[in-house]
């Protein structure tokens, strides 16, 4: 291994800088510089995309469905936020070691079985690629 603090010789130490991060922090089971460029919160575009979709679907829904068709807004409102919410979780494992701080902050057993699936899928997939080879 050519550097001690490195965890593991397949753990990738390079720097991948993302556009328009919102927070860089390392990450802290490998050190490798991370950043996360999505937020779960919804914008002012999201806004009008929900308006838009929900007034769309109550006029298309007004023939049968009258002012019962409202309850397209909330529904709309809050798929955007289940969307949003999954999106975010998404981007928050790590991508050298699979270590994911939402799973950790919740049940660390969870989370280490996340990293071990992680280190196994990448096993396999490098035996693959070597057996190709
Ligand atoms: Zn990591």
């Amino acid at each position: 291994m050519k550097n001690k603090n490195h965890i593991h010789e397949s753990v990738d130490p390079r720097v991948f800088k993302k556009k328009g991060s919102r927070l860089d922090f390392l990450c802290p089971l490998c050190g490798v510089s991370r950043s996360i460029t999505k937020n779960f919160k919804l914008t002012r575009a999201n806004h009008i995309q929900i308006s838009v979709l929900s007034f769309t679907l109550f006029l298309i829904s007004y023939s049968w469905l009258g002012g019962a068709g409202l309850i397209y807004f909330p529904v709309v409102f809050c798929g955007f936020e289940f969307w949003k919410r999954v999106d975010y979780k998404r981007d928050i494992p790590c991508e050298s070691c699979g270590f994911d701080a939402m799973w950790y902050k919740k049940d660390v057993p969870k989370a280490k079985q996340l990293v071990h699936e992680f280190w196994s899928q990448k096993k396999s997939n490098l035996s693959v690629k070597s057996e190709d080879n």
